[in-house]
């Protein structure tokens, strides 16, 4: 039994329970794994958040200061008198350099600022010192680069264009001819004796190479400023190009404008950086061994921030190195999928021994289970068998005394006709009248107890020549009744023609026999499919069974009270159940149709399943 419950249901089982803790397992670890990547990556986001908050506080730190040392420069009124010399030479001398006046005034300034000049250098990491006049941008003065004068820059110098036209201070990234810088430039306004009023603007600037630097220092993250080379290009000088960006490695289309670590040129080799002007990002880029968070965002200069929706300049890249956050989020997903591996062969074991044991159980509690049906079916039908045998065998022994006491009786009635007095002969009306109630009960009797006898199996049997014949057992009553017959379309079924002849036999004999004095008796037989067994019925319009009586018509001698006079042994309808349930039908009464009369109806199994009379 044991044997049987391990194979092939009990593999299905065990491969079906598998397959649901595998699957189980598998959505373990990849919910593990998700898990753990998008922590590692939203740590990575946070902390490029941070960078990038870090380099905008820088960039606001480095615009006041220039702003506030190019205060320091223009509110000198040595700077505004001798600057204002310029002016007025570079108008009488014919605009741009201007002549000899605008060359004494210029070495005049430049002498004067020399000194401050230095100290921005040392102490603030100022790039460029440069003197403007108004309207747009003459270049006066270039401190840092100061053979390099008149030239006009109405063009490119929007920050200075506009200081100059509208007198107030601002500050700003631009790319100027030399190099690109964070400035902070203010009008320079003339003395009173001079006039007054505002007539150019005085610029400082400085890189971002200190910013990067110093962020690089306070954060420990790499910084780079990058910018595309059509920015670049279109706005610088190119000898100026050339000599801050030689040999540069066109991997992003840009130039590395600072950078506070060399690792920039490995991390724009990474395919992520294949265009600097996409959107803010962090992503983690491999160089070698170790693992980096690169933070990416647009660079926007003085132009495009009063613009929205022109283009970046470049953009600012940040990067730490992550290898260890990487590392450890590797290892915790080799333990998960350990611990995943672990837990999956525990479980099966587990399943495995615990259905071998609920299999035992079970295979041997049907055992136990089987072993007691069969006995208990083999005591029922042995029982049966003996109640049968027995049913026969009495009815067949009372048959000859039986009948030996009727032919008797029947003597002694011819012997005594003349000496009998009319009590006499009543009693020995009674006897013999008993005895022939005697010999038919026991005729039925024995009819019962022969039901199922036949060993022959179930066959199909057509039910039209089973009522044909029934139609000729019962000719005579039918025609002393005056009743008529009506029989529809028959079916095939599956059974044993003797017993299913005996069914009809005592069915329509009924029927004919419990009439109503009141009318024709009419007897119809039809048939109606039921799935796959045929339900028959029997209809009368007789005097019908009295509701009380209706549970009880089919047990052994019961007869509904009806009047005295029709023969009966209450025993034609325990037969005809017998039989309709030794075929695994059922059989049930109810009033006709029409109201008068009874209807009998059963089922049997039909020969075929989809066959229709
Ligand atoms: P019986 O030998 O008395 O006819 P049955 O077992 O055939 O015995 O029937 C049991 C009782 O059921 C009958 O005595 C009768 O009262 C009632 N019965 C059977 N068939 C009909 C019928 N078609 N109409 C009215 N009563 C019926």
């Amino acid at each position: 039994m044991a044997a049987r419950m391990r194979s092939p249901t009990f593999f299905r089982l065990f491969i079906g329970l598998t397959l649901v803790v595998l699957l189980s397992d598998l959505a373990f670890l990849a919910t593990n794994y998700v898990a753990g990547r998008d922590a590692l990556a939203r740590a990575m986001q946070q902390e490029g958040e941070k960078l990038r908050s870090g380099f905008a506080v820088a960039m606001t730190m480095t615009y006041a200061n220039m702003l506030q040392l190019a205060r320091f420069v223009s509110t000198d009124p040595r700077v505004q008198r001798t600057f204002h010399e310029g002016k007025r030479a570079v108008e009488a001398e014919g605009g741009g350099p201007g002549g000899e006046g605008a060359a004494v005034a210029r070495q005049a300034l430049l002498e004067l600022v020399r000194e401050r000049w230095e100290q921005m250098q040392a102490e603030f990491g100022v790039r460029q010192l440069h003197f403007h006049l108004a309207p747009g941008s003459l270049s006066f003065l270039r401190v840092h680069a100061a053979g390099k004068f008149g030239d006009r820059m109405d063009d490119v110098r929007h920050i200075i264009v506009d200081t100059n036209n509208d007198g107030k201070a601002r500050t700003g990234l631009e790319t100027g001819r030399i190099y690109t810088g964070l400035r902070g430039v203010v009008p320079v306004v003339a003395l009173p004796e001079d006039g007054g009023g505002h007539f150019g603007a005085v610029e400082v600037g400085s890189s971002f190479q200190p910013i990067v630097s110093a962020l690089d220092r306070q954060l420990g993250a790499g910084i780079a400023v990058l910018l595309r080379h059509e920015h670049v290009d279109s706005n610088m000088w190119q000898e100026y190009v050339d000599k801050y960006f030689p040999g540069e490695p066109g991997a992003c289309d840009c130039f590395v404008e600072a950078t506070s670590r060399d690792d920039i040129y490995a991390i724009l080799r990474d395919p992520v950086f294949g265009s600097i002007r996409g959107k803010a990002a962090t992503d983690a880029v491999s160089l070698g061994e170790r693992v980096y968070a690169v933070t990416r965002f647009p660079l926007f200069d003085y132009t495009a921030e009063a613009h929205p929706g022109t283009p970046p300049v470049g953009s600012v890249v940040l990067w730490t190195d992550d290898t260890e956050a990487v590392n450890a989020f590797r290892r915790s997903q080799w333990v998960n999928l350990g611990l995943g591996v672990f837990g999956f062969l525990l479980v099966e074991l587990l399943l495995w021994g615990g259905m071998r044991l609920v299999a035992r159980r079970m295979a041997s509690e049907l055992a136990i289970r089987t072993a007691e049906l069969e006995e208990q079916t083999a005591r029922l039908e042995k029982s049966n068998g003996e109640l049968d045998r027995f049913a026969s065998v009495i009815s067949h022994d009372l048959q000859a005394p039986n009948r030996a006491v009727v032919s008797y009786l029947g003597l002694l009635e011819e012997k005594l006709a003349g000496t009998l007095d009319d009590e006499g002969k009543e009693f020995l009306g009674f006897a013999v009248e008993g005895g022939r109630r005697m010999a038919a009960m026991i005729r039925d009797l024995l009819a019962y107890s022969r039901v199922g006898r036949d060993p022959a199996p179930p066959e199909p049997v057509a039910l039209d020549d089973v009522l044909a014949s029934v139609r000729l057992d019962l000719a005579l009553a039918i025609e002393e009744a005056g009743a008529t017959l009506e029989v529809g379309p028959m079916p095939t079924v599956m059974g044993r023609a003797g017993d299913l002849t005996r069914v009809f036999d005592n069915l329509i004999a009924n029927a004919v026999k419990y009439r109503s004095p009141e009318r024709a008796p009419l007897v119809r037989v039809w048939a109606e499919r039921d799935g796959e067994r045929w339900c028959i019925a029997v209809e009368d319009n007789g005097i019908g069974v009295p509701m009380e009586y209706r549970a009880r018509i089919f047990d052994f001698f019961q007869r509904a009270g009806q009047k005295p006079g029709i023969d009966g042994t209450g025993i034609g309808l325990a037969v005809v159940k017998k039989v309709v349930e030794m075929h695994g039908g059922s059989i049930w009464m109810d009033t006709a149709p029409s109201g008068a009369g009874s209807v009998f109806r059963f089922t049997l199994p039909a020969a075929d399943r989809s066959a229709s009379p």
